[in-house]
């Protein structure tokens, strides 16, 4: 089996390294070994930096995102350095920004966690990507502890509060805090706890500038939760139930949704009736602003066979008021 370095090193999408080979072992694992490109670190004791080589320290392993079904494994052994100024010239061993130092997995593949685990459970997600349920509590954990790099984002428009469910013993369940960051689903927060203040702290604890960025707020939780809302980004700002029913329609369902109905409706309605919803997939295309009465009139007719493809089209209405610049006119 045959990589091209480059290509491989472009889907893993990691910075400061390079590809040295790759092995392909059981159980559709691609084991990936690379080098640090990075030069230098901070010494751990006085945070100088540091460029004085010194070896390297013992290969670790780092599960990252799947590629083509293949379980990703990253295999580094990570550039150690010494210190000049310490006493004892004390060595540091260099952590690259794509994960986190005693960590088994990339930062990435942390994120895609605890995403999946939104509205999941610990056993549901161990189950279908073959990792551990202790590995997924202890990212649950790790990420709890750390906090967000706000200066890294720049807008926060649409959030959402969910909930992960957990094993037994532990905390019955952790709250999700994520956002649309470059028009990708990121998790901005965990909780511990969902009372209203715990959540309300951490929307105080965003910083005033994107607090103001921020347009929409979804939830199909608890109340309580809105009213922390509502108290941090005040009046303003559009409240939403039941968010990933929302998103999922929002980035590609109502155009999926359109085909079934279609389909469906197709066996009920007569050849007459058919030709008479002409164009209707172009339609629902618009914002309803922007269609004349004759079109909006079609369209309400096409709501009264599917109210399903009604309640997508409005979804999609009140997001695309959020998204409009981005999103191509088609
Ligand atoms: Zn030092």
């Amino acid at each position: 089996m045959t990589f091209d370095k480059e290509t491989l090193q472009t889907l893993l999408n990691l910075p400061d390294i390079a590809v040295d080979h790759v092995v392909l072992g059981e159980r559709k694992t691609l084991k990936v070994y690379v080098h640090s490109t990075l030069e230098g670190t901070n010494c751990h004791r006085c945070g100088r930096p540091i460029d004085h080589e010194y070896g390297h320290g013992q290969e670790i392993e780092l599960r990252h995102l799947p590629l083509f079904a293949y379980t990703v494994v990253l295999i580094l052994r990570p550039k150690r350095y010494q210190c000049r100024f310490c006493e004892g010239r004390p060595t540091t061993s260099q952590t690259l920004s794509w994960y986190t130092r005693r960590s088994r997995v990339t930062k990435a593949f942390e994120q895609q966690m605890l995403l999946e685990l939104i509205n999941s459970t610990l056993e549901d997600v161990s189950r279908k990507h073959a990792i551990g349920v202790d590995a997924l509590q202890g990212i649950l954990d790790r990420n709890m502890a750390c906090d967000v790099d706000w200066n890294v984002i720049e807008r926060l428009e649409v959030i959402g509060i969910d909930e992960i469910a957990l094993k037994k013993g532990h905390r019955d369940f952790v709250v999700v805090i994520s956002a649309y960051i470059n028009e990708t689903l990121h998790v901005i927060g965990l909780l511990g706890d969902r009372t209203k203040a715990s959540v309300q702290e951490f929307f105080l604890s965003i910083p005033k500038r994107l607090r103001r960025t921020v347009q929409s707020v979804c939830s199909d939780l608890y109340q309580g939760f809105i009213g922390a809302a509502k108290a941090v980004f005040g009046k303003r700002v559009h409240i939403c139930a039941d968010r990933f029913h929302v998103a999922k329609l929002y980035r590609n369902g109502l155009e999926n949704l359109r085909k079934s109905e279609w389909k469906r409706l197709c066996h009920i309605l007569s050849k007459e009736e058919r030709k008479s919803f002409k164009n209707v997939h172009w339609l629902l295309r618009q914002r309803r602003a922007d269609l004349n009465a004759d079109e909006r009139r079609m369209l309400n007719r096409l709501f009264r066979y599917s109210p399903k493809l009604q309640e997508a089209y409005e979804a999609c209405e009140s997001l695309t008021a959020i998204y409009e610049s981005r999103l191509s006119k088609g």
